[in-house]
């Protein structure tokens, strides 16, 4: 059978498949056998999950003629880094539009946004739906100016950009079956759904087979409808008929909020640094590595790195994981 997704068009933008390896330190360490999908390899500017949801995205905006992409996020974005790279690579106008207020020196993914050449609003403040109403504002005047724009929804997680994550979890059970690993679980940090969706869609066009899904959440705000962002990847995908499984996101590693480093998380990164030379984020990746480290494991898992180590070269990021 073809891969349902290979029907809808794509841009390639990275080198797929990412890596999937034991982690035999780390695991002695915890007691457990773990595997790790290295969606953390790759350049600097596209390596993490963002990227998988790009190349469907960004082909539909190459299709609809846009010559400017538009998304909003928090200072320290992925989603918004990934789509800076990945318009630099297609030659299309990058418009961030972030959260808070212009900081005097840019560093991690802010940097990166800038020197990928994309064109940064700062929005003044933090509410989402203030930063959304000031990206229509943008939007607005770019069309003014004679611009076709093509807006991106937080974490690029649409319908169509879960689809990515469909064709990475056929990536993922092909690896398994090479390797011959019976996988049982398979933790990964979610927060805008998309990765989430993606999963979903790939296990229920599986028939259900392959680890199950341990999403860890990391922002107890964000409740994006999974289901919904699902079955509308399904109908893009011609099989609207399926049924899709709602997994609830596992939201007791979120600690004290979204952003805020967890003393659980920061332990699994400085672990996980130590005995696997492998950086995890404080903001996403390491919470879910948290979660890792607390399970009872009744096989082997997976840990699904989803990126995010441009983020420990924010200097107030990158503090939270140095002991004194
Ligand atoms: C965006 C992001 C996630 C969450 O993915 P969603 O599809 O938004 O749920 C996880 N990890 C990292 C590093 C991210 O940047």
């Amino acid at each position: 059978m073809t891969a349902p997704w290979t029907s809808l068009p794509r841009v390639r933008l990275t080198e797929l498949p990412t890596p999937l390896h034991r982690l035999d330190r780390f695991g002695d360490a915890i007691g457990a056998e773990v595997w790790i999908k290295r969606d953390d390899a790759g350049p600097v500017g596209t390596a993490g999950n963002k990227i998988r949801k790009l190349e469907y995205t960004l082909a539909e905006a190459q299709n609809l003629g846009a010559d400017a992409i538009l998304i909003i996020g928090a200072q320290q974005s992925n989603a918004a880094r990934a789509t800076a790279s990945a318009c630099a690579q297609l030659g299309l106008r990058c418009v961030l539009v972030l959260a808070g207020d212009e900081p005097e020196t840019p560093s991690g993914n802010l940097l990166l946004d800038t020197l990928f050449g994309a064109e940064v609003h700062f929005a003044g403040t933090t509410d989402w739906i203030e930063l959304w109403q000031a990206s229509q504002r943008v939007a607005d005047t770019l069309r003014e100016e004679g611009s076709t724009p093509y807006a991106l929804p937080a974490g690029s997680s649409s319908a169509l950009g879960a689809v990515g994550f469909a064709a990475a979890w056929a990536e993922l059970r092909d690896q398994l079956a090479e390797r011959g690993v019976d996988a049982r679980t398979l933790f990964h940090a979610a927060s805008s759904g998309g990765t989430l969706a993606g999963l979903v869609v790939g296990k229920a066009i599986d028939g259900g087979a392959g680890p199950e899904l341990h999403p860890i959440g990391v922002d107890a705000h964000i409740t994006p409808d999974v289901p919904g962002l699902a079955r509308g990847a399904l109908e893009l995908l011609g099989m609207a008929g399926t049924a899709v499984d709602d997994v609830p996101v596992d939201l007791s590693f979120v600690g004290e909020g979204y952003g805020i480093p967890s003393p659980e998380g920061v332990e699994a990164i400085r672990l996980l640094a130590r005995t696997e030379g492998i950086v995890c984020d404080p903001i996403y990746s390491g919470k879910a590595l948290a979660a890792v480290v607390a399970a009872e494991h009744a096989g082997p898992c997976v840990f699904w790195h989803t990126g995010g180590y441009q983020a420990v070269f924010a200097p107030h990021v990158g503090a939270a994981l140095i002991s004194r």
